[in-house]
């Protein structure tokens, strides 16, 4: 819940016991010590790549990763929507294939309980103009699921209800 050291830890050694190849990973506001001490947080991590703001290449596949999202109770990755959100969604590269970020984009699986829509409308447009082949992200936990916007797939991969329940399953996808 507080992205605490022993957290990150266990959640390291958890990621070690998983059988794949690669495993991609990004923060989410959870995750406090990689905003307010990264390199500490950072060193935890063995058993992943971690993006935060940055890309990977695998097999010729780029992926991108960030964990900002609009202002959100007093959490962590916490920007202003308008202009801060806006100058990290340009720094994404035009030419990935999958990006990664903590929160939707407006009006794409961020439907709220409450049925606001809650994604960041800046991402959305940058979306726009990079057409990723997949969008893959959580944090609104009820918009779990999949959706389509001409070359790209949406996904909002949350594991969890609004009551942090692991209800879902995981959702798997080929390139
Ligand atoms: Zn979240």
């Amino acid at each position: 819940m507080m992205g605490r050291v022993d957290a990150i830890k266990r959640f390291n050694e958890y990621l070690g016991t998983l059988n794949y190849r690669k495993i991609v990973i990004i923060a989410g506001n959870h995750d406090w010590l990689f905003e307010t001490q990264p390199k500490e947080a950072e060193k935890l991590i063995t058993n992943a790549i971690y993006l935060k703001d940055s890309e990977i290449i695998i097999d010729g596949i780029k992926i991108y990763g960030s964990p900002w999202q609009p202002w959100f109770g007093d959490w962590a990755f916490n920007l202003r929507r308008g202009l801060p959100l806006k100058k990290k969604w340009n720094l994404i590269p035009k030419d990935v294939d999958i990006l990664m970020t903590h929160g939707p984009p407006y009006s794409y699986l961020d439907k709220n309980f409450r049925g606001e829509y809650t994604g960041c409308q800046d991402l959305l447009y940058r979306i726009r103009v990079i057409a990723p082949k997949y969008h893959v992200f959580g944090h609104i936990h009820e918009g779990y699921g999949t959706a389509k916007e001409d070359k790209t797939t949406f996904i909002n991969a949350s594991v969890v209800d609004v009551h942090y329940r692991m209800v879902n399953d995981p959702i798997v996808f080929e390139l």
